[in-house]
């Protein structure tokens, strides 16, 4: 069953890992940071229609370490001095704290309202204060005005050819990964719209992929459908905080955010929360779809080790004990290392949902990476550093569906083919019981009446005159049909191997039946009925047939006709033949047979009534049966009753001779 599906089959699995390889590095090209440009100046000129600006290039930053430094403080001559160039650095590592940032902005375009965002959402703060060149004091809040989309963003004002300087307080509590920019207000709305654009495409997926995994675990019952969804949905929320989207949902003055923050600390630790609950259904998941006790049951004690790390890591985020970013990373590392191991020992050991993991994992891994390196600060901010994640995400969970709806179909087919086994088994069975039941009364009728004749003797009693030598015929017959229903049986059991061990003769069958028509007279005209030939069998027909045994198809199916017909009635045989078979029939003006039947009679021991005195042992049909099924041909019965019957028999043609 297996084999039907196209991921067993090597070259597509080969070919369609060097696909995902080769999609994973086009995007990697496409979405990959530029390389730094060194600024050419120590302050950004702003222009028209120049799009977004990389403040990260021309900022200077200062480590605030206990986050106690005030604005004054930070343009004080002395500290002023610390500041040192990011050159376009947007990731300082896992270094919570307090950053403080300067830049210098001047104005030569024609627009004057500006936007600086930061691209991180999961910070504590983020505040911007811009200080005119001319004044050289604070300007009042009216100018700076925070926006309320997704990311930390404020809007200034900055007349044409003004300058200014910027300083941004951040604080982050995890990775340190401070990507800002300045853009004007067109290109900021064009982006807004771009990016809501993507989160609507990217989280109505995500839904319909989390409702269509719950619809199949309500269906089913299976749990891994409702591990795939938890994960499918933790990971989400996850995505969500990261993107600055339950921020921005809740409202960023919410009641809910604030509880929400009360109770985990901060929004680095709900992201983190949420993406190791994910985590743990993930395990959760994976073992079931692997089955990694089946394939690799030694491997089990580091799933069970991880199944019972998965609470603690998820109750270390939500509490935020000290320390768990180790734990994390220790947790992470592990999982990510026996998911490698596992997957290829599983898939090595003939587990093909294997295979799906494996091509779930490239996209996943290859474009999750960044944002990974990007925490470590190994890589610089980028829009693949940024969503690389969830592009990443939805190609596994494409993959994933894929691999369950294999599995829905893989264990319905086995259902099924479970439920035919068991129907073809009670079949068999019921056959089986149906012969022994036809056999032992087959056998018990004339035993009993041997018996009883015995019986009868041994104590003497006699109700007519030579009433034992009529008993002792009568005996005699009845042994005399066991013996025949034995034999028959014998023969029956032995024909297979007979024709096999026998040689075949390739014979023109228009001549061999012609030469069967004389002794097939002789027993019709005992039986005292009459016959009537009609052949035309072609003359160049020639059948490949064991002549013997036909010939006993033939003698079956003539002494029936013979048995089952009133005196004096025609019995008809006629043959003839086409490219491809010869045909033959043995017609009768008879009794017929009721239509109930007509599949039965075939069948072993089957007598339509058994109490027929006509009836023999009901073996004759199954003999002719079962040579004509050894010959590649088959045999049926066409019959009313009270209109006669007509047996054919079809025999394929071995050649045609010139
Ligand atoms: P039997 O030894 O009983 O004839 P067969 O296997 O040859 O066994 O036939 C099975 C049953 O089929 C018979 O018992 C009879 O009831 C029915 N049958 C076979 N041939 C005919 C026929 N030509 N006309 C009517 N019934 C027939």
């Amino acid at each position: 069953m297996a084999s039907k599906t196209i991921i067993a089959n090597n070259r597509f699995f080969i070919f369609a890992i060097l696909l995902l390889i080769l999609g994973v590095t086009v995007v990697w090209r496409l979405f990959a940071p530029a390389a730094y440009a060194p600024a050419s100046g120590d302050e950004i000129v702003l222009h028209e229609n120049e799009g977004v600006y990389n403040v990260n290039n021309q900022m200077e930053f200062l480590v605030d370490k206990d986050g106690s430094r005030t604005l004054p403080d930070i343009q004080s001559p002395q500290v002023h001095a610390q500041f040192q160039p990011a050159s376009g650095k947007s990731a300082f590592g896992l270094t919570a704290g307090t950053y403080w940032i300067r830049t210098a902005v001047i104005n030569q375009s024609p627009l004057e309202q500006w936007i600086i965002r930061l691209n991180n959402s999961v910070i504590e703060q983020f505040d911007m204060y811009i200080i005119h060149d001319q004044s050289e004091s604070p300007m009042n809040s009216q100018i700076v005005e925070k926006t309320d989309e997704h990311f930390y963003s404020y809007y200034f004002q900055l007349p044409t050819n003004d300058s200014m300087t910027i300083y941004m307080r951040v604080v982050i509590n995890g990775s340190m990964i401070i990507p800002i920019e300045l853009m004007d207000n067109n290109t900021f709305l064009g982006k807004l719209k771009n990016e809501y654009i993507f989160f609507g495409i990217y989280y109505g997926f995500v839904l319909l992929m989390a409702a269509y995994m719950l619809s199949l675990y309500a269906f089913n019952r299976m749990s891994v459908y409702l591990y795939y969804s938890l994960y499918i949905i933790c990971f989400s929320i996850s995505q969500l905080v990261w993107n600055g989207l339950l921020q921005q949902f809740l409202g960023a003055d919410s009641q809910a955010l604030a509880s929400l923050l009360r109770l985990f600390g901060n929004h680095e630790s709900i992201d983190y929360f949420f993406f190791n609950l994910a985590l743990w259904f993930g395990v959760l998941f994976l073992n079931k779809i692997l089955q990694i006790e089946v394939y690799a049951p030694r491997m089990m004690i580091v799933y069970r080790a991880l199944i019972i790390m998965s609470p603690i890591v998820v109750a270390a985020s939500l509490f935020h004990l000290p320390g768990y970013e180790i734990l994390v990373i220790l947790y992470e590392s592990l999982l990510a290392i026996l998911l490698v191991i596992s997957t290829f020992w599983c898939m090595y050991r003939g587990n093909l949902t294997a295979r799906y993991v494996v091509l779930a994992a490239i996209p996943f891994l290859g474009l999750a990476a960044p944002t990974i390196l990007n925490t470590y600060s190994l890589m610089q901010e980028s829009f693949l550093t940024h969503y690389g994640f969830q592009f990443g995400s939805i190609a596994e969970f494409l993959m994933f569906s894929i691999a369950l709806s294999y599995q829905i179909r893989q264990a319905r087919l086995d259902k099924e083919n479970a439920v035919q086994e068991m129907n073809l088994n009670e079949q068999i069975q019921q056959a089986r019981n149906e012969l022994l039941q036809n056999i032992s009364h087959d056998i018990r009728t004339p035993l009993t009446i041997v018996q009883g004749g015995i019986q009868a003797m041994i104590h003497g009693i006699e109700i007519e005159p030579d009433g034992n030598d009529k008993m002792l015929k009568s005996m005699y017959g009845e042994v005399l049909q066991i013996n025949t229903f034995i034999d028959q049986m014998f023969e029956l059991s032995l024909l297979k191997q007979t024709h096999e061990s026998s040689v075949l003769e390739s014979l023109p069958f228009a001549g061999w039946i012609s030469s069967q028509t004389d002794s097939l007279q002789s027993i019709i005209q005992l039986a005292g009925h009459q016959m009537k030939c009609s052949f035309s069998v072609a003359p160049q027909a020639v059948a490949k047939i064991h002549a013997h045994q036909i010939k006993r198809v033939l003698t079956n199916l003539v002494n029936n006709a013979c048995k089952f017909s009133p005196a004096g009635s025609t019995i008809h045989l006629s043959a003839s033949s086409n490219r491809e078979h010869v045909l033959v029939c043995v017609r009768d003006e008879g009794r017929g047979i009721a239509a109930k039947h007509l599949d039965s009679i075939f069948n072993r021991a089957y007598k339509v009534d058994p109490a027929d005195p006509k009836s023999g042992s009901g073996l004759g049909l199954a003999i002719a049966k079962e040579i004509i099924g050894l010959h590649g041909g088959t045999i049926w019965v066409e019959s009313e009753p009270g209109s006669g019957s007509r047996f054919y028999f079809k025999l394929p043609i071995d050649t045609i001779t010139a």
